[in-house]
């Protein structure tokens, strides 16, 4: 099976689509606050994560279907599309948080339990399986719908592999 076909018939994105996703390191090391990483590969007809960005850095679509191109140079970090989008595809990632080996990850999350601050959650890849641990920074309230956006400082050598977390609560 070729990376195409096992993303399709997966549901999963394969590690050969890794870089295609990535914002521009040099933009993304530096900038405060976060880049937003979308992960949308497939043609359907969705674009809140354009109509809802209030910078422009989700290019407008030329057709309902396109998939979204961001434009890294506008984007704040704000992750209002990680909390509008559908299909939790949209994340933020900020190089610029804490110290020295970790990074801030704005998630998209619906699940219960809530996660509470300052708690430490499992951190899964796209496949769900347990990379590392995470610290719960801050759990925003809903900006639309019931999508929360969820800070998590994790190690910063698996931004492009953590991509939700998992609450384990003590027995
Ligand atoms: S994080 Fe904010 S500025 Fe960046 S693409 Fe998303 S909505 Fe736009
Ligand atoms: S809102 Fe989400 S699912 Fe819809 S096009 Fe944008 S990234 Fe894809």
């Amino acid at each position: 099976m070729n990376e195409k076909e096992k993303l399709f018939n997966g549901g999963v994105l394969t590690e050969a689509r890794k870089g295609a996703i990535e914002p521009p390191r040099d933009l993304w090391e530096n900038k405060k606050n976060g880049l937003v990483i979308i992960e949308c590969p497939q043609r359907i007809p969705c674009n809140p994560c354009h109509t809802s960005c209030p910078t422009g850095a989700v290019k407008a679509f030329k057709d309902i279907n396109d998939q979204p191109e961001i434009d890294y140079e506008k984007c704040t970090g704000c992750a209002r599309c990680v909390a509008v989008c559908p299909g939790l595809a949209c994340f933020v990632v900020d190089l610029t948080w804490g110290g020295d080996g970790v990074a801030l990850m704005k998630l998209p999350y619906e699940m219960l339990p809530l996660p509470q601050e300052g708690e430490t959650v499992d951190c899964l890849n796209r496949i769900g399986n347990t990379v590392s641990k995470g610290k719960i920074v801050k759990v925003l309230e809903p900006m639309h719908d019931r999508t929360m956006v969820v800070h998590v400082e994790v190690p910063r050598d698996l931004v492009m592999d953590i991509r939700t977390i998992r609450v384990v609560k003590q027995a």
